[in-house]
């Protein structure tokens, strides 16, 4: 593995182009700059709109589904015949283990086109609704849905391959047009995407357009702008409050895939074992950096020493190292800045009374955290309540004696005890009882025993302030479509 990467360039109206200033990006794993990106701002938000709209309004992009199908199938080949010119980026930029990038940093993403590839030329974009008789005549009904128009998509760093492509497939497929942003922390990733689609591909200009800037002056363009019709966003909660209310101004779709603070909770009957394992290894997952991580542990309080004695032998075991390294399982953090962000929330969950079981602690060279145990947190502590975004697990005992014949009431109540809501986990020897928990916990995707829902045609998306909408599947297809009723006088 290098440390140097290619500088890279923007993708403006179909030309590869730079800007007056560059910033440079970091390998969080060594602190080392690896490239430098063009800074964009207002200017080059501007011409990225005004290509899309164009595109949008005067070519048959929007209107020509082979064609689109065609572009989504050129785009599948070239990102697996640049797979590892990628994956090496992915790891470089990102800090994603390489373990990872087998599947959601990098090769689950490429499958996401190819799912909506296939989809397109057999989606129905047309319903008919039958005649009524209305004022003394026939009337034939039908619904068209159609591109939803320019969409500005402005991605978080933590998984930008799987979020970029996430967003910009369905849109394409749907025959919209988009800008997209990369995030000022792994830019290099994301310009290297539009390098491959001006230059494999026969996407038309204006059609993808993708922008990197250092601040939020290009991504404020794009969320205000009377000729973007739908700004998707996935990043933190604070930011998607701030992008919902610029939408306002013009009243645009939107949107969000925001934070999580996800619980797992073990009923009593569960394989505690396997279900320790797991929550481990799924809170050190990219360093803690995933929105939909469980990172509250709900345990019996009778089992709570137990649980945490287990989770703290699972952990002294995950491999943490370069992240290039194949036996690698968790990477750094993405940047120093992140770093003391957690490493204070740590420090305020022990100064709120939580016990620090293990980890707690930097290592350098770069970004890295040791993994972090902490045992006996308050459920309404901010530990419980605030997304931490590294590689932090809280345990949160709950009492599961019979309340009305029902012994998972406080792990219910626990787990619903958030502002967020998107993701969850039920361990039980029963999936009967398992299932019926989790349909109490207000969140919008849940694993069963350690069951894996994602899959490119699995919606996902978060309930309440996890976000707005769902990605991925038909759903996420449906976000870039309009409704259009017909009405014609039957004959
Ligand atoms: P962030 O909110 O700081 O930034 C996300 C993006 O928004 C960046 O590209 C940034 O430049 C841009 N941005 C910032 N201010 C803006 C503004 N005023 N107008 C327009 N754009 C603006 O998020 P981050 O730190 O990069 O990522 C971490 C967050 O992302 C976490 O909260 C995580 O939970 C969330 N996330 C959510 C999901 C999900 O699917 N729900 C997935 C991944 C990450």
């Amino acid at each position: 593995m290098t440390d140097t990467a290619p500088d890279r360039r923007l993708l403006i109206d179909g030309r590869l182009t730079t800007a007056t200033t560059t910033f440079a990006s970091l390998n969080p794993a060594t602190g080392a700059v690896i490239g430098h990106a063009p800074d964009a701002g207002p200017a080059e938000a501007e011409a990225a709109v005004a290509a899309a709209r164009r595109a949008f309004d005067t070519t048959t992009w929007a209107t020509d589904r082979d064609f689109r199908a065609h572009c989504l199938d050129q785009l599948h080949r070239t990102l697996v015949a640049h797979k590892e010119e990628l994956r090496a980026l992915t790891i470089a930029e990102v800090g994603a283990p390489h373990q990872l990038t087998a599947g959601a940093q990098l090769e689950e993403p490429i499958g996401v086109v190819r799912w909506y590839a296939d989809l397109l030329p057999a989606y129905e974009f047309s319903r008919d609704l039958g005649v009524v008789e209305a004022r003394g005549a026939r009337h034939r009904r039908w619904v068209e849905k159609e591109a939803a128009g320019v969409v500005a998509a402005i991605i978080p760093y933590n998984y930008p391959n799987q979020i970029a492509l996430g967003k910009i497939t369905p849109a394409l497929a749907a025959g919209c047009t988009v800008v997209l942003k990369g995030s000022p922390d792994t830019p290099l990733i994301t310009l290297a995407l539009g390098e491959l689609i001006a230059e494999h591909t026969d996407i038309p200009a204006g059609v993808v357009n993708i922008l990197s800037s250092s601040g939020a002056a290009a991504g404020e363009v794009l969320t205000t702008h009377p000729n973007v019709d739908v700004v998707t966003f996935t990043g933190s909660t604070a930011t998607g409050r701030r992008i919902m209310a610029a939408a306002s101004g013009t009243v645009k779709r939107v949107f969000l895939e925001l934070g999580g603070k996800s619980a797992m909770v073990l009923l009593d009957d569960a394989d505690f074992q396997a279900a320790s394992m797991m929550a481990a290894y799924m809170s050190c997952s990219h360093a803690g950096q995933g929105c939909a991580i469980c990172t509250r542990l709900l345990v019996p309080r009778e089992r709570h020493d137990e649980v945490v004695e287990m989770v703290a032998q699972a952990m002294s075991h995950i491999p943490v190292g370069d992240p290039a390294d194949p036996a690698t399982y968790m990477g750094p953090l993405i940047s120093e800045r992140q770093r003391d962000k957690v490493d204070a929330m740590v420090r305020r969950a022990v100064a709120d009374g939580a016990k620090l079981v293990c980890g707690g602690e930097r290592t350098n060279p770069g970004f890295f955290y040791r993994p972090t145990l902490l045992a006996g947190v308050d459920p309404d502590s901010e530990i419980a309540q605030e997304e931490v975004f590294g590689p932090v697990l809280s345990v949160i005992a709950y009492d599961a004696e019979d309340n009305n014949n029902d012994d998972a009431a406080d792990a219910v109540r626990i787990a619903n005890n958030s502002v967020y809501g998107l993701s969850g986990a039920v361990f039980s020897a029963s999936e009967e009882r398992a299932v019926n928990v989790a349909r109490r916990i207000r969140s919008g995707t849940f694993s069963i025993n350690g069951g894996n829902y994602f899959a490119p045609d699995s919606p996902f998306g978060g309930y309440k302030q996890s976000g707005v909408g769902r990605e991925y599947g038909l759903e996420g297809l449906a976000e870039f479509l309009e409704t259009k009723t017909f009405g014609a006088v039957a004959k």
